[in-house]
């Protein structure tokens, strides 16, 4: 039977992975399997939400192995590490970690044999060489490090309420792009939470002090001006420093150095400023990469290097209208794994299939509990629309549901949304530990 190996289990692999299950693994056609080195899915566009600890992750994971039961495909926990196209297998590395030793061996390294093989890993973040942000800058790429984040908030907060003193927090966010921008304000949200509880540093109002630093003229330089312009009034209301057009250039612990000499005191550090594809993808038996390490692909998605090997999502570098790429963005993950499902099986079946085009339907960011502003494509028109306020949050609260429709049967999808909504209601409006 011919084997389909889909190796990250993000937007855009458990898509993927769930509708070939459904369409072919369901009927035997094929043998589908999702290789992830987490054993549980998060939504990524979620994470400045977990790190802000106004969604608790446990509630939103979904568990690879019961989906790949749910939906007719085989899970494998692991990471990739190699690959051979001769033999057309990849190296999934040793898992480690345990109840009682982190570094305990779970599962041994594996060889894992595919016919077709899909590549969905995503990105991580790109420090561009700035000099001490890997080593004293958090980042937003895992759920792990979300974690992190929210910890590091709370300990902090904590340190200096017992010191008793008058010290604030200084939280410093280095990128203002959507994810640098939805942090912010998150965070003053969290804020909000804090203070309800009593985990507040001293007390006095404005004692969490949030700095959003860009080294562009504006923020949200991928999106139209005014949806820019409008983000950042929204965020000086919400009594974020908003400082544009002077780049980060050293990142030290517990202070940051800008281009222009500006020292910045900064408790916690957070790198929201440009992504790069895994490593991994550099050393895999010679398939061509771009300088981010994303695999460059052709319009039917294939490896310009080998046909039997695809990329999607934040990973695949796929030109778009002629010169532009498309964006890594969670709704290009999404429509490349739909187009994946139909072109998989057409390849299956020997019929030729059209060739992937990306349609941009515009773009939402999230300012806090009940705001957000973006640009919509009009139907009609073909042109982009303006929004913001209450209106445009409820479309950006759509797309995550959009998400769960697309992996989950109608009545589990309506189950999870119950469960969210009560589970909102019977906790506190931030997590508190
Ligand atoms: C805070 C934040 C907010 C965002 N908000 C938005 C938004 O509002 N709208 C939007 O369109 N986009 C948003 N994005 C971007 C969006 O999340 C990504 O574009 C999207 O998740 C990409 O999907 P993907 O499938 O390519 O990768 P991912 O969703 O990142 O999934 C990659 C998967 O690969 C696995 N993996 C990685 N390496 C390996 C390996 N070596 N071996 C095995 N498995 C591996 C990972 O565990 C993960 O499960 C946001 C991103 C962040 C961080």
């Amino acid at each position: 039977m011919h084997r389909i190996v889909i190796v990250g289990g993000g937007a855009g692999g458990l898509e993927l992975a769930t509708r070939l299950g459904d369409k072919l693994g369901r009927a035997g056609k094929a043998h589908i399997t999702l290789i992830d080195r987490s054993p549980t899915h998060v939504w990524k566009p979620l994470l400045h939400e977990v790190a802000a600890g106004s969604l608790d992750a446990h509630v939103h994971q979904i568990e690879f192995a019961a989906q790949a039961h749910w939906h007719h495909f085989n899970f494998v926990r692991g990471e990739l590490k190699g690959l051979d196209r001769s033999s057309k297998t990849i190296d999934i590395a040793t898992v480690h970690g345990g109840a009682f030793d982190d570094k305990a061996e779970i599962l041994p390294s594996r060889k894992v044999e595919y016919d077709t093989l899909v590549l969905a890993l995503g990105s991580r973040t790109h420090f561009f060489g700035v000099h001490g942000a890997e080593e004293h800058a958090i980042t937003l790429d895992t759920l792990e490090q979300a974690e992190i984040l929210r910890r590091r908030l709370l300990a902090t907060c904590a340190r200096k309420r017992t010191a008793g003193g008058n010290d604030d927090v200084n939280i410093a966010i280095i990128g203002g792009g959507a994810t640098g921008v939805e942090l912010a304000a998150e965070l003053r949200r969290m804020e909000a939470g804090f203070r309800k509880y009593g985990l507040h540093p001293n007390g006095k109002s404005g004692d969490i002090k949030i700095s959003l630093l860009e080294a562009g003229h504006r923020l949200l330089p991928a999106l139209p001006e005014r949806v820019g312009q409008t983000a950042s009034s929204i965020l000086s209301e919400l009594g974020i420093e908003v400082s544009v057009a002077d780049p980060v250039i050293e990142v030290a612990d517990g202070r940051i150095q800008t281009k222009s000499g500006r020292a910045i005191t900064s408790d916690i550090t957070i790198w929201a400023a440009g992504i790069k594809a895994p490593g991994v993808l550099a050393s895999l038996d010679g398939l061509a990469v771009n300088r981010i390490n994303q695999l460059k692909v052709g319009r039917t998605l294939q490896s310009e290097t080998d046909v039997d090997i695809f990329a999607i999502g934040d990973c695949a570098s796929c030109s778009w209208n002629g010169e532009r790429m498309v964006p890594p963005r969670a709704q290009a993950a999404h429509q490349q794994a739909v187009y994946l499902s139909k072109a998989l099986v057409s390849r299956l079946e020997c019929r030729v299939s059209d060739e992937f085009s990306y349609s941009d339907h515009g773009s939402l960011v999230s300012l806090g509990p009940s705001a957000a502003v973006g640009s919509l494509l009009h139907n009609s028109t073909g042109g982009y629309i303006f929004v913001k306020g209450t209106f445009a949050k409820l479309l950006y609260a759509t797309l995550y549901r959009k998400h769960l429709a697309a992996v989950s049967t109608l009545n589990r999808a309506c189950a999870s949304l119950i469960i969210h909504a009560i589970r909102r209601l019977t906790m506190p409006r931030v997590k508190l530990h």
